[in-house]
């Protein structure tokens, strides 16, 4: 039996995707090969990779708007270490909001390079809200932030007006809600939280910003060799690319981001309003940032986690335990994630409720 997936990543993917996906293991295109063993300069792949990339502008809102779409290998912890090579100038400054375990990962990897500044920081209170009073420095080469919180299940609704170039690490709701995306100025996303298998990030940036910082970059880490090569300077990682790809015209057929959204919104509101209501349970995270993607709540009464885990497990309910440094649970929602399966999860709630009266 198909299991309701709340897992934070790698996470459910359209059961659909799964079949293509499967399908091109067994024989790409028709060509008698596996996708597994065609060339990436077969034409067939080249094809994949520009509509993978120009699929992601589009969706994003940023077709003919200066920016390049990339698949790159690494991981999103890799473009917190690209990110200030490509972006910080000799002797540079860059401007960070700590958000979490993921945006004190990317402060920590940008501090060789020069001088990072933490505008605000939510790390005394765990986390547990988005800071929103603080001043980005003027002469900062950049400001970076994180749209979501994906272990503390906290989300920003609002980015701040600013004219030092945007750096959104969107690993954990990229293609989930509609923003003005042509505010940033480099988004990232590993590919395995929203979009696709691990193994492929997705890097949008506006050209013009690349090329300023006056230090000589290696190639492998140098996002304008990246776009100049068409994302083929390397192997790039053929079945993640091609497994995004399907999951990029999904949600396209869908109605793209505008129509996931609405879902997105339906099935968040679903479950923290049994949250709210059911008082064997408590949301940790205050609720004007409650994130969409990945719900974090608690027991009140630790006593009774045997029994909710029991019922849960029987539900086929599969992936809500949280983070090792929060505990507690994480029901993470991502595009694929039916509103059916918050809807079982929620009855479980509500029987646990009842089956302890
Ligand atoms: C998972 C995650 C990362 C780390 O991604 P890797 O691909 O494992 O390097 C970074 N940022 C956010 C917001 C994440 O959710």
């Amino acid at each position: 039996m198909k299991k309701h997936n709340f897992s934070a990543g790698p996470c459910i993917l359209p059961q659909e995707v799964f079949e293509k996906a499967s399908q091109a293991v067994l024989d790409f295109n028709g060509m008698g090969l596996s996708i597994l063993e065609i060339s990436h300069r077969d034409k067939a792949f080249v094809a994949v990779m520009e509509e993978a990339r120009a699929l992601a502008l589009e969706l994003l809102g940023l077709t003919g708007k200066g920016y390049q779409a990339v698949f790159l290998q690494g991981g999103a912890s890799m473009e917190f270490l690209r990110v200030p090579y490509n972006l910080m100038k000799v002797d540079g400054k860059a401007a960070y909001l700590d958000t979490g375990t993921w945006a004190n990962n990317a402060i920590k990897e940008a501090k060789p390079f020069g001088e990072t500044v933490v505008v605000a920081s939510s790390k005394s209170d765990n986390y547990v809200y988005i800071p929103k009073e603080y001043s980005i420095p003027s002469d900062a080469d950049y400001f970076h932030c994180t749209s979501n919180n994906t272990i503390f299940g906290t989300q920003m609704r609002s980015f701040p007006e600013t004219n030092v170039p945007i750096v959104c690490d969107m690993s954990s709701d990229i293609f989930s809600r509609t923003l003005d995306f042509s505010k940033f100025d480099l988004i990232y996303a590993g590919a395995q939280k929203n979009m696709g298998p691990a193994g492929t990030t997705l890097i949008v940036v506006k050209e013009e910003i690349l090329g300023k910082t006056g230090r000589a970059i290696p190639n492998i880490m140098n996002y304008q060799q990246h776009i100049e090569k068409e994302s083929m300077y390397n192997t790039p990682a053929v079945f993640a690319v091609y497994t995004s790809l399907l999951t990029l015209q999904w949600l396209k057929n869908l109605g793209g981001i505008a129509a996931i959204e609405k879902v997105n919104e339906a099935k968040a509101k679903l479950l923290y309003e049994e949250i709210d209501r059911n008082p064997l349970f408590r949301g940790t995270t205050v609720k004007e940032d409650r994130s969409n993607m990945n719900a974090t709540f608690v027991l009140n009464d630790e006593n009774h986690k045997e029994l909710f885990y029991s019922m849960w497990k029987a539900a086929g309910i599969s992936g809500i335990t949280g983070h090792r440094s929060v505990g507690g649970y994480r029901a993470s929602m991502y595009n694929a994630l039916p509103i059916g399966s918050v809807q079982v999860l929620v009855d479980v709630m509500k029987e646990l409720e009842k089956s302890i009266q």
